[in-house]
């Protein structure tokens, strides 16, 4: 679809990246371009395709639903996992059982928890129908994503368009930031090495900085920075664990290549998660 349209390699591999962000695919996969549509289709403030952040972060967009249902007349409780979804007569939910023993009754229960957790884990499987329980069985969810939340005591400066003397954040980082991709090989590349259990040598990397444009998220100066990379396979080669020491290793890989593109953000790291 992309080559349809556009000429210049980069641009196709940077509007490649909302082919495959999130899937455990290659640009070339069949099936990409439906992915590629679910995510330019959306509109904000009626552009089409245009994203957004939620001022105050993404708590704040659970807070505004908190106090919404709250004034209502809602009663939120948290920290109380559901432990099963009670069935009355002909398999109707009735309410839930929390872990803690207590019943809570209810004509209705609706769950945000995944299909899996809700059907397979809290609902009493022989009163599932076994077609439907096999279909849920079988959803592939595997991600092949590992996000990075990083704490940096100044703006990231980018060798392709150097910061300002006064620090301030330019258009650029009030965007998407996309790093190794300059080209469709390079992310398909990226995603054969995860198909055969290997983190990217090279992720694909989308880095954004949400407090260029709502300061209050981090101390003047200091800025959050959200990283969204690819590919991390969900299991790794030779069955090795993802414990602490191949995580760091990821995360090392993904910080030595923005340092790449933007020397200095290393050493600017307060933390990261
Ligand atoms: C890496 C990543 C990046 C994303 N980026 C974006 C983005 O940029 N923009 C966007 O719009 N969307 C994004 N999404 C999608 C967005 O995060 C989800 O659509 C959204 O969080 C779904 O909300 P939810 O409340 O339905 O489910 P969830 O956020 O999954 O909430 C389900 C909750 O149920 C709880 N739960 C599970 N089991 C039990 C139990 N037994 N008892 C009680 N509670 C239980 C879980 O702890 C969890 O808190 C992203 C998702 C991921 C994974």
């Amino acid at each position: 679809i992309l080559d349809q349209w556009f000429e210049s390699e980069p641009l196709k591999a940077t509007l490649a990246t909302d082919a495959v962000i999130g899937a455990m695919t290659s640009p070339h996969t069949p099936g990409s371009g439906y992915v590629l549509l679910h995510h330019v289709m959306g509109q904000l403030d009626g552009r089409r395709g245009a994203w957004g952040y939620v001022a105050g972060g993404m708590g704040a967009l659970s807070q505004a639903i908190a106090s919404a249902a709250a004034a209502r007349g809602a009663h939120i409780f948290t920290e109380k996992a559901v432990c099963h979804v009670l069935l009355g007569k002909g398999g109707r939910a009735q309410g839930v059982v929390l872990q803690d023993g207590t019943e809570v009754r209810s004509k209705l229960v609706l769950s945000n928890a995944s299909p899996q957790i809700t059907f397979l884990e809290l609902t009493p499987q022989e009163e599932l129908p076994k077609d439907f329980v096999q279909r849920i069985q079988q959803v592939d969810t595997r991600s092949p994503v590992t996000k990075i939340n990083v704490a940096v005591d100044r703006l990231p400066s980018f060798l392709a368009a150097p910061n300002t003397r006064d620090g301030r954040p330019l258009p650029h980082h009030q965007c998407s930031i996309h790093l190794n991709c300059e080209g469709t090989h390079l992310l398909h590349q990226a995603f054969t090495e995860a198909a055969h259990g290997h983190p990217s040598s090279r992720p694909m990397i989308e880095l954004c900085i949400p407090s260029a444009l709502d300061p209050g998220l981090a101390p003047q100066g200091c800025h959050v920075v959200s990283l969204f990379t690819q590919y991390t396979p969900s299991v790794l080669a030779g069955g090795r664990p993802w414990d602490e020491q191949a995580r760091n290793t990821y995360a090392d890989t993904v910080f030595d290549c923005i340092e790449a593109y933007a020397p200095g953000f290393k050493a600017s790291v307060v933390g990261r998660d």
